[in-house]
C-alpha cells in the first residue's frame, strides 16, 4: 500500500471495500480514467464477497477464506492503490479525508461507500459474550465457531429476527445441529420485504428442519453467567436458554461521516442518480445511501448488491465523465435450506398480491401489482417468472391478473390487452 503524498495528480478517493467501493475503482478504470484511484479499506481483508458469509461460510466444514471481489494482484495492475484505515472526517473546503491514524488523503472526487453496520438490541446484557451480529468476514468466522458442536453435542442457538440473515443463519445453524429457536418482533417471517404466502412457505421449510418460530416476541434482555449469555429474556416473561445468540435485525446506514461533514442524509446518505450528494465533489454508493426509485420516485434505502453496483457504475460514470449507465430494478437473494427466493422490484405492504402456482408443488410465484401495473415479484423455483418478471417491473406493465394467476401460462403473455395490442 502506498502513502499518499502526491497532491497534483487527480484523485479519486473511495471510502469502504465492499461490494460498492471496488465495482466504483473498477469502473472507473473501464471507463479510461486515469487519475489516481484510491481505496480505503477499514476490513484488513482483501475485499470480498458477502452473500456467502451468512451461508457457505457457515456450513458443515466450509472453508474460512472468503471468495474475493478481486484478487490483489488485480488491484495492482489496475493502479489501484490500496489503504488500510478508518475515515474520520471529510473537510470538504480543503478536499481533504482525515483518517483516525492522522494520515490526510487530499481527493479530487470523493465516494462513500460506507455500507451499513447491523443494529444491535438496546437492552441489558447485549454486550455478553455469545452475542453476536453477521456482517465481516470476523463475524462468519467467528459465528462458525460458535455454532458448531461442542463436545458432540449441537448448541443452543436463538436467533432475534426473521429477516434474510437471521433466516440465512438459523437454516445453517439446524444444518450443524444446533437446536434453533427464532424470536420475531411481527407475527410472520420476512415481513419487511415479502407477502404472507412467501413468508408462511418458508416458515414451514424451517420449521421442517426442527427450527421453533416464536412471533410477537420483544426481546427485552438477555442473562449470563460467567460473562457468556445463558437465556434471553422477553417482555412476555419468555426465558429462552441460549449457548449463542444472533441478532439480525436489520441495519444503520453508514452515514456517520457525510452528516458530519454536513452533507444531506436522513436514514442514508442522501444521492441522485448519479450517486451524487449534496456535495457535487462527494458521491456515495450501496447500502449506505438512501435514493430516489427508478419506478416512482419514492425515497429507498436498498440493501442489496444488485444496488450497490449498480450505483457504483452510476458513481464512476458520472466522476470519469462517460454515459450514464441505464436504471436498473433492484433485485434480491436468498437462500435458505437450499431454496432459493428470488425478488425483482420493491414490494408495498398495500399492493394487489397475485398467487402464481402452489406453494405446496415448491415452485410459485407472488406478483405485486399497483394501479394494476407490475410493481415486483417474488419468486421461488422459477428462474423464468424471475427473468419475465424482472422486464415486466422495468416497464411497469399492466397486468391481466387472472391469465398471470395460472402458472401454464407465461408471464410475458398476461400481459394486459391494453399493452399487448400497443406493442
Ligand atoms: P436483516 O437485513 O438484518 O435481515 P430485516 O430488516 O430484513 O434485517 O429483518 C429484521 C427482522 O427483525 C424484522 O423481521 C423485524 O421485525 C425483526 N426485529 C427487529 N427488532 C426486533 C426485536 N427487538 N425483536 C425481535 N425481532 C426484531
Amino acid at each position: 500500500m502506498n502513502e499518499l503524498t502526491e497532491r497534483e495528480a487527480p484523485a479519486v478517493v473511495i471510502v469502504g471495500s465492499g461490494h460498492a467501493g471496488v465495482a466504483v475503482a473498477a469502473g472507473l478504470r473501464t471507463r479510461g480514467w486515469e487519475g489516481r484511484v484510491v481505496l480505503v479499506e477499514s476490513d484488513g481483508h482483501v475485499p470480498y464477497e458477502r452473500p456467502p458469509l451468512s451461508k457457505e461460510l457457515l456450513a458443515p466444514g466450509a472453508p474460512t477464506e472468503a471468495t474475493p471481489l478481486r484478487k490483489a494482484a488485480w488491484f495492482e495492475g489496475k493502479g489501484i492503490e490500496r489503504v488500510r484505515g478508518t475515515a474520520a472526517a471529510i473537510d470538504r473546503p480543503r478536499h481533504e479525508l482525515a483518517l483516525e491514524d492522522g494520515r490526510v488523503l487530499p481527493y479530487t472526487k470523493l465516494v462513500l461507500a460506507t455500507g451499513s453496520t447491523p443494529r444491535r438490541l438496546p437492552v441489558p446484557g447485549a454486550d455478553l459474550g455469545g452475542v453476536l451480529a453477521l456482517k465481516t468476514l470476523d463475524d462468519a468466522r467467528q459465528l462458525a465457531r460458535e455454532l458448531a458442536p461442542r463436545a458432540g453435542r449441537g448448541r443452543r442457538a436463538v436467533i432475534v429476527g426473521a429477516g434474510y440473515i437471521g433466516l440465512e443463519v438459523a437454516a445453517a445453524a439446524a444444518k450443524l445441529g444446533c437446536d434453533v429457536t427464532v424470536l420475531e418482533f411481527q407475527d410472520r417471517v420476512m415481513s419487511r420485504v415479502t407477502s404472507e404466502p412467501v413468508s408462511r412457505f418458508f416458515e414451514d421449510l424451517h420449521a421442517r428442519a426442527g427450527v421453533r418460530f416464536v412471533f410477537g416476541a420483544a426481546v427485552s434482555g438477555f442473562e449470563g453467567q460467567g460473562g457468556r449469555v445463558a437465556r434471553v429474556l422477553t417482555a412476555d416473561g419468555g426465558r429462552f436458554p441460549a449457548d449463542v445468540v444472533v441478532a439480525g435485525i436489520g441495519v444503520l446506514p453508514g452515514q456517520r461521516l457525510a452528516e458530519a461533514a454536513g452533507l444531506d442524509v436522513g436514514d442514508g446518505i442522501l444521492v441522485d442518480a448519479n450517486g451524487q450528494t449534496s456535495d457535487p465533489d462527494v458521491y456515495a454508493a450501496g447500502d449506505a445511501t438512501r435514493s430516489a426509485d427508478a419506478y416512482d420516485g419514492a425515497s429507498l434505502r436498498l440493501e442489496c448488491i444488485q444496488n450497490a453496483r449498480a450505483q457504483a457504475e452510476a458513481v464512476a460514470a458520472h466522476v470519469a465523465g462517460a454515459a450514464a449507465p441505464p436504471a436498473e430494478v433492484p433485485w434480491f437473494w436468498t437462500v435458505q435450506h437450499g431454496v432459493r427466493l428470488q425478488t425483482a422490484g420493491v414490494r408495498r405492504p398495500d399492493d394487489e398480491v397475485i398467487l402464481r402456482g402452489s406453494p405446496a408443488d415448491g415452485k410459485f410465484s407472488v406478483v405485486y401489482l399497483r394501479d394494476s401495473r407490475v410493481a415486483a415479484i417474488d419468486t421461488v423455483g422459477s428462474l423464468a417468472d424471475f427473468t419475465a418478471g424482472k422486464k415486466l417491473v422495468s416497464r411497469r406493465a399492466p397486468l391481466d391478473a387472472h391469465l398471470a394467476a395460472d402458472p401454464s401460462v407465461p408471464l410475458e403473455q398476461a400481459v394486459a390487452p391494453l399493452e399487448a395490442a400497443a406493442r
